[in-house]
């Protein structure tokens, strides 16, 4: 049911962008699922752009409780804690300003998860990318939707996105994912490369209106592809339209006013559940926000929402 779940929370880049760590919402430092924004931009990343600009923004990627990366390229090392070999990293799609196979070979880490649609494909390119550096190649792993996967207490499971490579991969196009993460109480959405959210999603979320706590109770075939009733208390959603919400791109990415409705819509259905005071991020930003600072952004867009940027820390409950 809805009230129980919520309990305890109603490198080739250059210059670096000062840390700060936000704990708005959250009681205590274990609460909460830490996030830092390795890169909050879209594709197109070029490091002489920093040195002219310390607000534009790298390409999206997150770190989890100083654990596990969500996509990584070679912008990601920038804002890398120094030494930290993260246990895992998870791919939403193969598109390469979130999948890079030299970074990720560089990065260390041992596993790599993505849809199973194109598993054999970054299999091949990471071992050639081991074989180049000579150093070894991380295991990869295929995951299923709505089948989650359990590290050190952080559950991940992948949903799919709306979006497209158009990778044909085995005589199969690549399915696109984006995440749920959840440790305690805590559920955090991470939502890039995407236009929008999906039914299907929305169903293996357990953030689908048609599915009441009534109907899910009443269930006489267990699917694994409907969760039950639950509210997500995090959400990360890429904007990488800006306030163009006519632009071309709709169909596989978001604008800020898509991110807003959904927002607005979650929270007032019950659907969406952050601690008081802490918002909705953005990320991905491209067209128009991608070099403002966040504060001039915040001025610019919903009070609903915070826009991430580079070297962000914040825990989120
Ligand atoms: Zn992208
Ligand atoms: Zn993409």
């Amino acid at each position: 049911m809805l009230s129980g779940v919520q309990a305890a929370f109603a490198a080739g880049c250059t210059s670096v962008l000062s840390l700060s760590t936000s704990f708005a919402g959250v009681s205590s430092k274990d609460s909460g699922i830490l996030v830092r924004f390795l890169g909050s931009g879209a594709s197109g990343w070029k490091s002489e752009w920093a040195k002219k600009n310390p607000h534009i923004r790298r390409q999206s990627s997150i770190l989890v409780e100083n654990k596990i990366v969500f996509d990584f390229t070679m912008c990601g090392f920038d804002h890398l804690p120094e030494n930290l070999v993260p246990a895992a990293l998870f791919v939403t799609h193969s598109h390469g300003d979130h999948f890079n196979a030299p970074a990720v070979v560089r990065l260390g880490v041992r596993k790599v998860y993505t849809h199973s649609s194109w598993t054999s494909h970054a299999k091949t390119v990471l071992e050639a990318a081991a074989q180049e550096a000579k150093a070894p190649a991380p295991e990869v792993i295929g995951i299923d939707f709505a089948a989650p996967v359990e590290i050190d207490g952080i559950t991940v499971t992948a949903v799919p996105s709306i979006h497209s490579t158009s990778r044909l991969v085995d005589g199969q196009i690549e399915r696109t994912a984006m995440y749920l993460i959840e440790k305690g109480a805590s559920r955090l959405l991470y939502a890039t490369d995407t236009a929008g959210i999906s039914g299907d999603a929305a169903r293996m979320i357990g953030i689908d209106r048609h599915i009441t706590p009534r109907r899910f109770e009443k269930r006489t075939v267990d699917n694994p592809f409907i969760h039950k009733p639950q509210p997500l208390t995090a959400f990360i959603m890429e904007a990488t339209n800006g306030d163009k919400d006519e632009d071309f791109r709709l169909f596989v990415h978001a604008s800020v006013q898509t991110v807003d409705r959904i927002v607005k819509m979650l929270k007032k259905t019950g659907r969406f559940t952050p601690p008081p005071g802490q918002k909705a991020y953005i990320t991905h930003l491209g067209l128009k926000y991608r070099n403002w600072p966040s504060e001039k952004i915040e001025a610019d867009i919903s009070p609903e929402l915070a826009a991430a940027h580079d070297g962000l820390e914040v825990r989120l409950g």
